[in-house]
């Protein structure tokens, strides 16, 4: 159920005390009538009476006495008028009035617009009375809903005509009586009236502010249903008439208006509150003709046109208590607690009615329980499906509850798969963690035997250039003892072929020194201490000065950091990149330019900028590789291990290098020194 309980436990409470103070003034009211009402007020009887046009006077069979033995009300003469005023309906009547006390006849319709009284006496028009109309209630005979003619005193029958207008249908009763019977009648009428509209208004207000709290559109239906049903009976006993719109007799035709929305809001509530939408689609439609026909009565009521809406009530009536009925009982017997209440509810209606139609008829006699059978079935009706929609709210409440309870279990429920889940993932973490230790254990074998197999290899580099060195010294000295022995005796190929002896011993021995040196960068490296890097440009500068003053080369330097590390190392670095700046160098004069960027935060950022020949980009990132040379050793002498060798010493200080380069305008070098080497 889509419904707001905001907090039922209050809903329930605030509702009491509401039900509470109405249900107090219903019963003042009620004690209010009682102390108005006089036992010893006699009635006494009249004749019956027919409706005649004014055409065809029909003669009235009827010849009663008045006497003081009590009071009469006849059976209801049926009239159905048209708009016309013309079209006006006589009533005729003899009685004799005997009493001592001034009697009166009542047309017990309160909704007539006019009517006039001629006493007539032997032939002769003795008296004349007009009632309605310009006579409002307040001003007709005696103070009544209805309208009163006074009755003249004779020993012998008079005959009195009435002529009554009225539009629309209507159904006029008489009764006669003395001013005192009259009184105690409308006492009794008050006091009916009275406990009737308390029980509609508790009901009503009631069934308004639940509506409020649960904003359930069923309570609202049901208050309209209310109010119209009750709004019929208010003007059919005058009430209306009395106290809405004393000096409007023509509102007569809301009293159509009233059943047709009543009817209409009567069904939709139905549909609501059993859900005739889901569970009884056949019904439903039934329901809904029900309602499209209740709709075309309210248009008729509308246009005033009274002949349709009769017509429409004839059938509205039967087919919808058959509906209504058959889906309350539909309902019940498929387990709906709530429909046997709302079945006895309509079951009661629907018998006041009939007993009002029986007695207005005059099958049934006219009695305290006839008379007031519709208030009865209403006032009931109004009770019982207010139990109805109550039982529908504590169900809802129990629903809710159940939800709840649901909602706890599905949450349990919920908290034990997640447990089971987490223990499974425990378990599973538990598993990968001991097979991501073992795996650790084995990477950190790996690492280990990776370094073994390393050391290794740098010794046997480091021993395989120690001991080529020597054979090849060797060769070039004997070289150079044979050539001094066979000076003389040379010619220009052999002193050629002697050159190219001792180019190519001399090359190995540099690159045999290079691989040394590579070799040993981190091997029995010493502890590091601070060097002040100007100092390593000054020595790269000394190693370099034969190269740098044949090409006139200029080294321009800003002030270098002190750093912790190894001179040797920053000397080499520095002295490489330099070297290169100004061998593969065709300006003149090469100008070498060495930075440093102070700010970063980590790292110092040094750059050797050159304005040589330059790299091409797709040697870039090749040039760090060892042996890669891009030019022939007659163009440019070397071994290809002095980028690599850079590479090496940064990366042993965690460092990075790279280059930027442009043919034929430079290339800048820069490398990275992390600023903790000082800190360390
Ligand atoms: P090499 O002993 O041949 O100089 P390097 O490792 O120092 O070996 O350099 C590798 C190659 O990179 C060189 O052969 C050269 O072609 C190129 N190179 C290095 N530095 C520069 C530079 N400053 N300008 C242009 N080319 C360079």
């Amino acid at each position: 159920m889509n419904c707001h309980l905001h907090n039922p436990k209050h809903v329930s409470m605030r509702s009491f005390i509401l039900f509470f103070l109405f249900f107090t003034q219903t019963f003042l009211i009620f004690a209010q009538s009682l102390v108005s009402i006089h036992s010893d007020d006699t009635l006494f009887l009249a004749g019956p009476l027919g409706a005649v046009k004014p055409d065809a006077p029909r003669a009235l069979k009827i010849n009663n006495v008045l006497n003081d033995s009590g009071f009469y009300r006849s059976a209801s003469e049926r009239l159905l008028a048209g708009g016309d005023s013309s079209e006006c309906y006589w009533l005729k009547f003899k009685i004799q009035n005997t009493t001592e006390e001034k009697a009166f006849l009542e047309l017990m319709f309160p909704l007539i617009d006019t009517a006039i009284m001629y006493t007539v006496d032997s032939g002769r028009i003795i008296q004349k009375q007009e009632g309605g109309g310009n006579y409002p209630f307040y001003s007709r005979a005696f103070n009544a809903n209805n309208i009163v003619f006074a009755l003249n005193k004779s020993q012998h029958p008079l005959t009195y005509y009435i002529n009554v207008k009225v539009r629309g249908f209507c159904s006029i009763k008489t009764r006669i009586g003395t001013y005192k019977a009259f009184i105690r009648e409308y006492h009794h009428d008050d006091l009916i009236q009275g406990v009737f509209t308390g029980v509609i208004l508790v009901f009503l207000f009631y069934n308004f502010f639940i509506f409020f709290q649960l904003k359930d559109s069923v309570y609202l239906l049901y208050c309209l249903y209310l109010f119209c049903i009750s709004g019929y009976v208010f003007r059919h006993g005058g009430f209306i008439f009395q106290f809405v719109f004393p000096s409007t007799p023509q509102y007569n035709e809301l009293a159509m208006l009233l059943t047709g929305l009543g009817g209409a809001f009567g069904a939709l509530f139905t549909m609501k509150f059993l859900g005739t939408r889901e569970h009884l689609p056949y019904i439903h439609r039934a329901l809904q003709a029900l309602f499209a026909i209740y709709c075309l009565d309210i248009i008729a009521s509308i246009f005033g046109y009274a002949a349709i809406s009769i017509a429409l009530s004839r059938i509205t009536m039967p087919m919808g208590t058959i509906t209504v009925v058959s889906a309350a009982v539909t309902m019940w017997r498929r387990g709906n607690p709530t429909a046997k209440f709302y079945l006895l509810g309509w079951v009661t209606l629907t018998l006041g009615l009939f007993t009002y139609l029986l007695e207005d008829m005059g099958v049934l006699p006219y009695n305290n329980v006839t008379a007031y059978a519709l208030h009865l079935g209403i006032g009931l009706e109004a009770t019982i499906l207010s139990f109805a929609v109550a039982n529908r709210f504590s169900l809802m409440k129990k629903d809710k509850e159940a939800a709840l309870q649901g909602m706890y279990d599905a949450l349990a429920e919920n908290k034990k798969l997640l447990d089971e889940r987490n223990k499974a993932l425990e378990a599973s973490v538990e598993e990968r963690t001991y097979e991501l230790n073992a795996s650790t254990l084995k990477l950190q074998e790996y690492a280990q035997q990776l370094e073994k197999s390393n050391r290794e290899l740098t010794e046997f580099a480091h021993i395989a250039s120690h001991d080529l060195k020597a054979p090849i010294r060797g060769i070039v000295s004997f070289a150079q003892l044979f050539e001094r022995k066979n000076k003389t005796t040379f010619d220009d190929i052999d002193r050629e072929y002697f050159t190219y002896i001792k180019t190519n011993a001399q090359q190995s021995v540099r690159l045999i020194d290079d691989l040394l040196n590579y070799s040993k960068i981190d091997k029995n490296l010493t502890t590091p201490v601070k060097v002040d890097l100007n100092e390593c440009i000054l020595v790269a500068k000394m190693n370099l000065r034969e190269n740098i003053e044949n090409k006139n080369g200029q080294i321009q330097c800003e002030n270098l950091p002190t750093m912790l590390g190894h001179s040797l190392l920053f000397t080499q670095l520095f002295q490489n990149l330099i070297g290169n700046g100004i061998k593969y160098n065709k300006s003149c004069p090469p100008v070498i330019h060495i930075t440093v960027n102070l700010s970063e935060s980590k790292e110092y950022v040094f750059s050797v900028k050159d304005n040589g020949i330059g790299i091409a980009p797709q040697y870039q990132s090749k040039v760090f590789n060892m042996f890669l040379r891009l030019h022939g050793q007659s163009e440019y002498d070397g071994t290809g291990i002095g980028l690599a060798f850079c590479k090496r010493i940064v990366d042993t200080y965690g460092g990075q290098i790279w280059l930027e380069s442009e043919v034929g305008v430079g290339s800048t070098f820069y490398f990275t020194l992390p600023k903790a080497q000082i800190e360390q």
